[in-house]
């Protein structure tokens, strides 16, 4: 048996009505196709999987459609029968990937073809899809047909890259910018399509698709093809899509920003621990816990952001991050933050992923106030006590935790005056070891 067709192609759009998120492209292009007012080339531009050839394939329906001049393609005539979704196309639409056809030699075979006449329809149309792939000898043997087309000709040039497309082609084009489509809009469009399609998704399983879409109608619907795929009786579950993205489940980041709410280190470093022996990759730990910081930040300020859809978040989610968000001053929310972004930025390359994980969390935990070397050093030694006693294996502490880590020299340790007695280091016969190098 045949596999299902994939959902993307199912509901791929066949009216600018049904393209989501590029209303400031489509809305333009109908009134022009409404008032007979279309241009002889266009440039269709925007991120991969937004729309381009889709609008591109809907514009040249509308255009042959046998009710024109229409702002949307009738649906009825055989024209737009061919053109439909799962039609067989028509002779007089032709689409070219110029990334396999875009040498000078493929554009002078398309502009021979180009002077006859339309077979069955009122234009001969080219999509040319990847544009930017045409060679400049390829744009140069065309320039002359975009120039001064024959009346019965028309192009959509579609493209990721605009600016690949020589300049002189450009000049002579409507240049129509798509962009990636914002999540909430695909929330809802999920939401809408799975009751269509009869199956069932948790609310908290679609921002997490969203996301994996990254703005990207066609990736987006690859993502929940595939959780469709994996789902069991009881559909897409919350736990099915952080597992199969590869996502941070939500309970370890309530459970690390909760420690670091209370202050308490030996969680924070417990979560740490769970990360690492569960597998997952730290540096995707730290994104979701930036991202995390970032909702809190926004909630803090705006309480009803989850509400409003200002984050996107499902209700109960959004609910439990006001709560979060109460246990924080805003500048710790705003400083863990900067914290983690920062660190995220040294992450990058790193050989020791874990190691700067927890290099993070130490600096998180640190009072804010005093950020010089020996503040620091002090209340770094205040912490690593602190575990000592709650008994948090020596593995979890940010010293131990990487021997390869380059060793950094270590100052004696100097106690400022104003720290309290029973936060000045123990002394030595009772420090810990030192780690081997
Ligand atoms: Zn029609």
């Amino acid at each position: 048996m045949e596999s299902p067709l994939a959902l993307y192609r199912r509901y791929r759009p066949e009216t600018f009505n049904e393209v989501i998120g590029q209303d400031h492209v489509t809305a333009p292009l109908r009134a022009a196709l409404a008032n007979n007012r279309v241009n002889h080339a266009y440039l269709f531009s925007g991120p991969r999987g937004c729309g381009k050839t889709t609008s591109a394939r809907i514009l040249a329906r509308a255009l042959n459609c046998e009710q024109a001049p229409v702002a949307d393609p009738c649906g009825e005539c055989d024209s737009c029968r061919d053109l439909a979704r799962g039609g067989p196309g028509s002779i007089d639409v032709i689409e070219i990937d110029a990334a396999s056809h875009g040498g000078v030699d493929d554009a002078r075979d398309l502009r021979e073809k180009a002077f006859f006449a339309p077979v069955r329809s009122r234009y001969k149309i080219y999509i040319i899809d990847e544009a930017h792939m045409v060679s400049p000898q390829g744009f140069n043997a065309l320039l002359k047909l975009v120039e001064e087309p024959p009346p019965h000709l028309r192009f959509i040039f579609a493209t990721t890259e605009p600016d690949k497309v020589i300049g002189t082609i450009r000049s002579r084009t409507h240049h129509y910018p798509f962009r990636l489509i914002p999540p909430r809009l695909l929330s809802s469009y999920l939401s809408e399509l799975c009751e269509r399609e009869g199956v069932a998704i948790e609310p908290a399983a679609i921002p997490l698709v969203v996301r994996a879409g990254g703005g990207s109608a066609r990736d987006t619907l690859s993502v929940l093809d595939q959780l469709l795929g994996g789902a069991g009786p009881e559909g897409v579950t919350h736990a099915l899509a952080t597992g199969l993205l590869g996502y941070t489940p939500d309970s370890l980041l309530d459970e690390v920003v909760d420690a670091f709410a209370a202050g308490d280190g030996a969680a924070v470093f417990g979560v740490v621990d769970k990360v690492v022996e569960t597998g997952q990759d730290p540096r995707r730990f730290t994104e979701d816990l930036l991202r995390r910081l970032r909702d809190l930040v926004i909630v803090a300020a705006v309480p009803d952001a989850p509400a409003t859809g200002l984050i996107d978040v499902s209700e109960d989610a959004g609910e439990r991050l006001v709560a979060q968000a109460a246990r924080f001053g805003p500048a710790d929310l705003t400083r863990a933050a900067d914290l983690v972004a920062a660190g995220l930025t040294e992450m990058r390359g790193a050989t020791a992923p874990r190691l700067l994980l927890e290099l993070i969390c130490a600096r998180v935990l640190l009072p804010g106030a005093d950020h010089g070397t020996e503040g620091l050093a002090a209340r770094l030694d205040r912490l690593e006590r602190r575990m000592a006693v709650t008994g948090t294996p020596a593995a979890a502490a940010p010293a131990a935790a990487a021997p390869s880590a380059p060793a950094r020299p270590v100052r004696p340790a100097q106690v400022p005056e104003d720290v309290p007695a029973q936060d000045r280091p123990a002394p030595a016969a009772q420090a810990p070891e030192p780690v081997p190098t």
